[in-house]
């Protein structure tokens, strides 16, 4: 059974890990389709998108629809394409290249469509699906309300059960994507005031209204606004999944949904790369090209560095979500599908976090390899950088999705799903012995590396073991212990991922496997600075005195890495990139 964290403490394979050079025909076309549906329609419409052209944003969602690309995941009966999640990440990572194009497509495609499916009756799905899936409908989805975002099942909105069956419903939702112009919302009330659950509202009906765009930092090319709900009559037939359990809508609709932000972040991060990269090679200054300073170089290969580690981990992830979905046997189904996203709604998270600081890094060095100009509107370097700083905040602040990953790891470990117990305290006992054995050798390529990957995971059952012991049930109240244990999780996770798609491309003699090689190395070496910094305050946070001492001094043994020469590594990969003009490995 292919299970979600278990990477943490099983082995494994470079050659079945599935990386970006692995597509399929099928996959690339798909995303080509979407390429070109970006560089034909959308991006010579941004300035009329940008001045909120509601009507042509329709046209665009029904040009989208009509392509396939709104469907990718809905079987054919209901309109979609029925391909898998690679597919999926591989068009989401193209149509965020205009990240408030992104956004509109994200709330009809993940967040409207995808529950329905996934919750829906068969004559909910007959009846939404197909105007959905084919871009003749817009969805939105209410969930958040001023006075609960984060807290999003405190929710105030109400809905009063009549004599007929029927619900009716009033209260608030804000900050709606495509909120002024959806047909069809997904909506979350309190039946009775009580229950929370899912309802499909359309804004034909009396009583539904929108309110006034918000002024945003960014994405100024997608609509967002309150969706007013006054004595709204919603027929039972329109409930959407269990009265009182809106929570398992609202929840697996966020699995997808941060899985799929990743692969936005990660499709924005790559663009931008060839964006800072292209400037670098023709702006000069002392006579000569930006490009050619090692400053500059140095900015050039940590992007490419950092976005090879979360594009190898999306690839991994959405490979070991379809990996899951086949195993079960049952196609590509709503429920198979539902419990592959439940089973790696931890790497969803981590796919999120690392993604929207990622794709943040990148836009604040392609601002400032701009110079001047990156502080301009007459460069598009300012606005990805405004648009994309919501990333940290919707579909579960990464504060709050920081807390979840260790959290729902911890779960797991103790009901028996994950080993993680027994092997935390093997080594504890390992710990304090001067003897403690360090990873080995496993003789596969990168060798300095995969042991250093070793040693990243005996760093987290080393705090993970300390945490668990010292706090027991009270640990959801450590939120700065939780915090550095997800930092050092999501740079292990990317790590290993980085490492085996290196490995992959070494085993497929693939021509650009040295520099990604360089790439995987320098992230490598990063994250084991960042590790060892995060666990000591983790760790001093726990322990003390010669338990504390015992610990660091374990902790010192373990990330002894010899660091490599990542100022020459940098170098490679910002010369290759200059030369190619765009980023190396897609
Ligand atoms: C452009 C945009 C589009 C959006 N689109 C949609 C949409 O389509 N549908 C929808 O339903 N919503 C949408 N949202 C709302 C979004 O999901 C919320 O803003 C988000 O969930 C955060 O909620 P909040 O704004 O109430 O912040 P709060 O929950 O008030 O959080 C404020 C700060 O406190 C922190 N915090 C909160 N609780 C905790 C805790 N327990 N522990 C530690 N820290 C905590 C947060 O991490 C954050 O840093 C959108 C928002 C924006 C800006």
């Amino acid at each position: 059974m292919i299970r979600g964290g278990a990477w943490l403490i099983e082995h494994s394979d470079p050659s079945t890990v599935m990386t970006p050079e692995h597509l399929s025909d099928e996959h690339r076309l798909i995303g080509q389709t979407a390429a070109e549906f970006i560089d034909n329609e959308v991006l010579p419409a941004v300035e009329r998108l940008e001045q909120k052209d509601w009507a042509l944003n329709r046209e665009l969602v029904a040009k989208c629809g009509a392509l396939g690309l709104l469907g990718t995941n809905v079987p054919e009966e209901y309109g979609g394409v029925d391909l898998d999640k690679i597919a999926t990440l591989v068009v989401s990572e193209q149509l965020s290249r205009y990240s408030s194009f992104g956004a509109t497509f994200g709330a009809q495609a993940n967040l409207t469509i995808l529950p329905i499916y996934m919750f829906g009756t068969d004559d909910q799905k007959k009846r939404y699906l197909p105007g959905l899936v084919s871009g003749q409908q817009v969805g939105a989805y209410c969930l958040s309300e001023s006075g609960s975002g984060s807290d999003s099942l405190s929710a105030k909105t109400k809905a009063m059960r009549q004599e007929d069956g029927s619900f009716v419903l009033s209260g608030e939702k804000m900050w709606i994507t495509n909120g002024g112009f959806a047909d069809i919302y997904v909506v979350f009330a309190k039946v009775d005031g009580e229950q929370f659950t899912a309802f499909i509202v359309e804004r034909a009906w009396p009583g539904v209204s929108s309110g006034k765009e918000e002024h945003k930092m960014g994405l100024h090319g997608s609509s967002t606004t309150p969706v007013i709900l006054q004595d709204v009559t919603v027929p039972a037939a329109n409930v959407l999944g269990d009265v009182g359990k809106g929570h398992k809508v609202a929840f697996n609709v966020l699995n997808f949904g941060r899985f799929k932000l990743g692969a936005m972040c990660s499709g924005g991060s790559r663009a931008a790369i060839g964006e800072a990269t292209k400037y670098a090679a023709t702006r000069k200054q002392f006579g000569v090209a930006i490009a050619t300073f090692g400053a500059i170089k140095h900015k050039i290969g940590e992007m490419t560095s950092r976005q090879y580690a979360l594009e190898s981990m999306m690839y991994r992830t959405a490979g070991l979500i379809d990996a899951r979905v086949v195993a079960s046997g049952e196609g590509h189904g709503a429920q198979p599908m539902l419990q592959a996203l439940e089973e790696f709604a931890i790497e969803a998270s981590i796919a999120k976090v690392l993604g929207s600081e990622v794709i943040d890094y990148i836009l604040d060095e392609n601002v400032q390899i701009h110079g001047g100009n990156g502080y301009v509107r007459d460069y598009p370097a300012e606005g990805h950088y405004r648009d994309a700083r919501v990333n940290r905040i919707f579909e579960g602040t990464n504060e709050i999705n920081r807390l979840l990953i260790p959290g729902m790891l911890m779960k797991r470990a103790l009901k028996g799903e994950l080993a993680l117990i027994p092997a935390a305290m093997k080594l504890q006992d390992e710990i304090m012995s001067p003897a403690m054995s360090l990873p080995e050798d496993d003789g596969a390529a990168l060798a300095e590396e995969s042991r250093a990957v070793s040693a990243f995971k005996k760093v987290v059952l080393m705090l993970a073991g300390t945490a668990m012991q010292g706090y027991g049930e009270k640990l959801q109240d450590e939120q700065e212990v939780l915090s550095y244990l997800a930092d050092i999780l999501i740079d292990t996770y990317a790590s290993e991922s980085a490492l085996l798609r290196a490995q992959r491309a070494i085993l497929d003699s693939h021509a650009t496997s040295d520099l990604q090689s360089d790439a995987a190395r320098v992230y490598i070496d990063e994250a084991a600075g960042r590790i060892e910094i995060a666990a000591r305050h983790c760790l001093a946070a726990m322990a003390e005195g010669d338990v504390l001492r015992t610990q660091l001094a374990a902790l010192r043994r373990l990330l002894k890495v010899t660091p490599a020469n990542t100022v020459v590594m940098r170098r490679r990969l910002a010369d290759a990139t200059v030369r190619k003009g765009a980023y190396l490995f897609y």
